[in-house]
């Protein structure tokens, strides 16, 4: 009889190397003639305001279906895998892997959804253990756990994407990645179901990591179909002996899921918060742009740091009294600040009037007139008049915020943000039949 079973894992990577996709891959490849898959493998990025977290706190879930010692199989090579395969030396690497079979506790599934936007305990997850259908390992201290319950607890059932990730050959890793960057630019004209493959306004390919991981390119878009378009259209000078596409909850906002008043906010989790700008935005050092917003139970400042670019720039238009939702995550106080939004997106819902008060005109020789002084009215400068009761002249000044949603550049958007251009994209209840994941994965692993 054949029996479904979940595996997940995380923090097998280091900010020198390796990659959790990777190792997935590799993974794919060992157990992909034993069993059936029942999704794409699943990328799930989890709150990214957490401190512990190598590049973008990405877990991977499988979920598959297999005879009994087929799953064994699996669950041995999975093991062996992430033994071995993780950058255990680093000492902010502390892998961990979930096996669930058949059903997925409803627990599990809550703790994925906390998983999004607070900061859990390895101990708290743990707890799963107890669980007669779920196995955990921990390798160090394991925190890795956390993130393999997270995604696996995490189906994907509403919006999601695509990204079809690249390897290069080992003997690579740490080199430059060497492409035609013109085939970059035409791939993104011929796929506009891909997204945030170029920077136009930072003139940046976006599609190519920087780091001396194994990933030489990673192209996002709505549709598998689309995304492996792109892929045969770059062309890259160099050997990529493999590929594999995920489904992930990249790009989709998911970890702004809960709105807290600012006397809840505690740091490291992602918060969304309605509230008034109470403090008019400033520039400190370092270019960053600081402002202060309040609701009824208490006052906070937002910051929006140098790497956002021109976003600081809209975000300085802001003024006292602008109504306005902040999404962001809490940086705990230091000795240097206090807690602080860190400003990942924000949606103005009601700008202030802007209005500019003159000094009215002379009824009887036209000059300007001058205050009188406070509560006296004003006097003509030249012929002497008084005016007691004339007030002054309003003339209303347009603001050059718009009631909107406002953005960093991509280049300072986190893996979960929603761009702008997937606004009114959803891809809700698009999953794929069983079968046609199988014939693709099949193709992907074959080349
Ligand atoms: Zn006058």
């Amino acid at each position: 009889m054949k029996k479904v079973l979940y595996i997940g894992f995380d923090d097998t990577d280091s900010l020198r190397g390796s990659c959790t996709t990777h190792l997935a891959t590799l993974i794919i490849h060992e157990i992909f003639d034993q069993v059936s898959f029942l999704d794409f493998p699943n990328l799930i990025r989890l709150n990214p305001n957490i401190p512990y977290k190598t590049r973008g706190n990405g877990a991977v879930a499988l979920r598959i279906e297999g005879e009994e010692k087929d799953l064994e199989y699996c669950k041995e090579i999975v093991i062996d895998k992430v033994k071995n395969l993780s950058e255990v030396d680093d000492e902010n690497t502390n892998p961990g892997i979930a096996f669930v079979e058949n059903i997925i506790p409803k627990e599990i599934i809550v703790h994925s959804q906390r998983a999004m936007w607070d900061v859990i305990s390895i101990k708290e997850a743990e707890e799963f253990s107890s669980f007669s259908n779920v196995e955990i390992i921990k390798f160090k201290l394991g925190r890795g756990i956390i993130g393999a319950l997270g995604a696996i607890g995490n189906p994907l059932k509403g919006d999601f994407t695509y990204e079809h990730l690249s390897y290069r050959e080992p003997k690579k890793f740490g080199t430059k990645r060497l492409i035609d960057s013109d085939s970059i630019y035409s791939a993104d004209k011929e796929t506009p179901l891909t997204f945030n493959n170029i920077d136009y306004e930072y003139d940046s390919i976006m599609i190519l990591p920087r780091g001396a991981d194994p990933v030489f390119t990673g192209i996002r878009g709505e549709t598998v179909e689309e995304v492996r378009k792109a892929y045969s259209l770059i062309k890259p000078l160099e050997k990529l002996p493999m590929q594999m596409v995920f489904r992930t909850n990249q790009h989709t906002n998911q970890h702004f899921s809960e709105k807290f008043s600012i006397n809840e906010l505690k740091p490291h989790i992602s918060a969304i918060v309605d509230a008034e700008v109470t403090k008019e935005p400033r520039y400190i050092e370092g270019s960053h742009l600081i402002f202060s917003v309040s609701d009824s139970t208490g006052i906070i400042d937002c910051a929006a740091y140098e790497p956002t670019k021109r976003f600081r720039g809209q975000l300085s238009k802001l003024r006292i009294g602008d109504k306005i939702t902040v999404f962001g995550g809490i940086r705990p106080a230091e000795k240097s600040h206090q807690m602080t939004i860190n400003i990942e997106r924000l949606k103005i819902n009601e700008l202030v009037k802007n209005n500019k008060l003159e000094s009215p005109f002379c009824s009887n020789c036209n000059a300007r007139l001058k205050s009188a002084g406070k509560n006296k009215g004003y006097k003509c400068p030249k012929c002497s008049t008084k005016f007691r009761e004339l007030l002054p002249n309003v003339t209303e000044i347009p603001r050059e915020l718009k009631l909107k949603d406002y953005l960093p550049p991509m280049i300072a958007q986190r893996h979960l943000t929603k761009p702008l251009v997937r606004k009114n994209r959803d891809n809700t209840s698009k999953q794929k039949q069983k079968i046609e994941i199988n014939n693709i994965l099949a193709d992907l692993v074959k080349n």
